[in-house]
């Protein structure tokens, strides 16, 4: 299964994919994860992209493309692959359409998680991530005892540097601007999937399977 996600920041691309990979045994591609580790790395290229994601701006198409087409080489990727945040813009689409074609492997499905705008913010702005086991938590949404947790395993909630709110309204805008243009045009390929992505993380994680099975919207 090869799929592509689209939605907003803050829609539950990341946490979809997690649960689809962990099930079908296939890579989550996060692009955002993976600047995020080279900035962690502190390399000269983490240290350009640095200041670009603080802003919730986007890293360049050309240094995308290359991140993605190294990464889709990798043997994992072989027999699938989600692709978390990738791609972004009109011409990531069109090189991620080349590069597929190369590799003469067809994109299953683009599956857009449409959320409340205003669902959207809350979730955007209660994001956290549990410093001592990696989980993704909600300080507005996940359960106490989950929260607690964290806290009990000597964990922080620890916010990402991109997740206050002057940047999360230009991500935002990014988003409506250079990415959601990406649905026509995955609409017009016929690979456009809808999920109606408001509701917790395993009803929506129900309707996502669903739609894999179904015709395009
Ligand atoms: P994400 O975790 O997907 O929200 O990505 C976090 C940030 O990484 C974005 O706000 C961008 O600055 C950068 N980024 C991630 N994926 C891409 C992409 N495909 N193209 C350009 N920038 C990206």
């Amino acid at each position: 299964m090869r799929i592509v996600l689209l939605g907003a920041p803050g829609s539950g691309k990341g946490t979809q994919a997690q649960k689809l990979m962990a099930e079908k045994h296939i890579p989550q591609i996060s692009t955002g994860d993976m600047l995020r580790a080279a900035v962690a790395a502190g390399t000269r290229f983490g240290q350009q992209a640095k200041s670009i994601m603080e802003a919730g701006n986007l890293v360049s198409d050309k240094i995308m493309l290359g991140i993605i087409s190294e990464r889709l080489a990798q043997p994992d990727a072989a027999n699938g692959f989600i692709l978390d945040g990738f791609p972004r813009t009109q011409k990531q689409a069109l090189d991620l359409e080349e590069l597929l074609d190369e590799l003469e492997v067809p994109l299953d499905a683009a599956v857009l998680m449409d959320v409340d705008p205003e669902i959207l913010l809350k979730r955007l702005t209660g994001r956290r991530t549990c410093s001592a086991t990696g989980k993704l938590l909600n300080i507005y949404f996940s359960p106490k005892e989950e929260l607690d947790a964290c806290i009990k395993a000597g964990g922080e909630l620890v916010q990402r540097d991109d997740d206050n709110e002057a940047t999360i309204r230009n991500r935002l805008d990014v988003y409506r601007q250079q990415t959601e243009p990406l649905i026509a045009y995955y609409r017009k390929r016929g690979k456009l999937r809808k999920v109606d992505a408001d509701g917790n993380i395993d009803e929506v994680y129900a309707r996502f399977r669903d739609i894999l099975r179904t015709k395009p919207a």
